[in-house]
């Protein structure tokens, strides 16, 4: 149990499906349930499609799941789909900019619930239960973080 080396799946890891820079630095525990782990093996399985849509590609995740505490010093929404281990964010450079990778999942991932194109920095994707397959661009406006439709 917990064991941070332990496979998901063939391409990640528990480690960086669990891994909070932020939490880190500030020495904040990503407190793991086994229900939270059960659904970072669907979530790490779902990621193995959207690498092999990218062209089996290195992925590097930037979040994976976040405790309470851990989603509260990131400035995470309270609903978000990163609590529940059902949302990655994630660059992946040798395919492209994040705005070329949200763009090609847009066109061809199947059955989630949003892609979304953060700040130009990375790749959310959320396979929450809902399956809204929202595609949308988050952009900072004066502090505030604005959603629009669409990828860039
Ligand atoms: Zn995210």
């Amino acid at each position: 149990m917990n064991n941070p080396s332990q496979r998901l799946s063939a391409h990640f890891t528990l480690a960086e499906m669990t891994h909070s820079a932020t939490a880190a630095r500030k020495g904040i525990a990503n407190v793991l349930t086994p229900e939270i782990e059960r659904q970072l093996f669907l979530t790490a399985d779902r990621m193995e499609g959207v690498r092999a849509l990218l062209g089996d590609k290195p992925i590097s995740v930037l979040s994976g799941y976040r405790s309470e505490a851990v989603n509260k010093a990131v400035g995470g929404s309270k609903t978000s789909a990163h609590r529940t281990g059902h949302a990655v964010d994630f660059i992946c450079p040798s395919f492209g900019t994040p705005a070329q990778v949200a763009a090609h999942l847009a066109k061809h991932l199947t059955s989630y619930d949003q892609i979304i194109e953060e700040f130009g920095q990375w790749v959310h994707v959320g396979f929450g239960p809902q399956k809204r397959m929202q595609k949308l661009t988050a952009k900072k406006v004066g502090g505030r973080t604005v959603y629009s439709q669409g990828i860039g």
